[in-house]
């Protein structure tokens, strides 16, 4: 896609979709992080529900750390990959309190260093806790850079080195939502609607895909 293309597809893509975004429920920097971890493989409905009563049960990292794994479990169970996550939570909140004086660090080398967070979620945490720009690319992300032209793979963390040479820094933040919101409602994975996509014109995919 051409540089002015790209220009035009950011553009309808502000226009349409906006530029914010929710924010998951929290006080501190590391129940942001858990919200996050949390928020993979589930809706942010699910997750909004269930962090009143965790941080309720769980309000330090040190009562995280020390809590038995099925009290954490039980507070989440409405959750995608909850045994998983509860674990996730409870090596990670060591970690930070070993390793970090109980403080989430402000580097994706450092973060990704912690049990359970992968680039992802370090990408969103840096993004919405000290609006560091990263882009962090899921399922939404991948597919729907690969058919716009942006990206040539399907390794995430290729699509992301693709796309910070493609997308202006501005953008890197909000591009994750915007193409989940697009995803969700027109580029779906199969049968996308591109006789009602705004981005057809500028899309090298469209028409072409099953
Ligand atoms: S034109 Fe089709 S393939 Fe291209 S972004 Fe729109 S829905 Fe997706």
């Amino acid at each position: 896609m051409t540089k002015e293309n790209t220009e035009t597809v950011l553009s309808l893509l502000d226009t349409v979709y906006g530029t914010e975004k929710d924010g998951f429920l929290h006080h501190e920097h590391w129940q942001l992080l858990f919200a996050i971890l949390l928020s993979a493989q589930s809706t942010d409905k699910q997750v909004d529900e269930a962090l009143p009563g965790l941080f309720e049960a769980f309000p330090t990292l040190d009562s995280m750390a020390e809590a038995p794994l099925p009290d954490i479990e039980a507070k989440i169970r409405s959750i995608g990959l909850y045994r998983s996550k509860a674990k996730h939570m409870k090596n990670c909140s060591q970690a930070l309190l070993t390793h970090f004086d109980g403080k989430v660090p402000k580097t994706l080398k450092e973060l990704i260093s912690l049990p359970g967070i992968g680039r992802k979620t370090a990408n969103l945490f840096l993004a919405d806790a000290f609006q560091i720009p990263g882009i962090t690319v899921d399922t939404h992300v991948k597919r729907i850079s690969n058919r716009l032209g942006w990206a040539d793979s399907d390794d995430a963390y290729k699509v992301e080195l693709a796309l910070q040479k493609v997308l202006p820094v501005d953008h890197w933040i909000r591009i994750n939502i915007q193409l989940i919101r697009h995803g969700r409602a027109i580029c779906k994975s199969k049968r996308p609607k591109c006789s009602e996509c705004m981005l057809a014109p500028y899309c090298p995919s469209a028409g072409k895909q099953p």
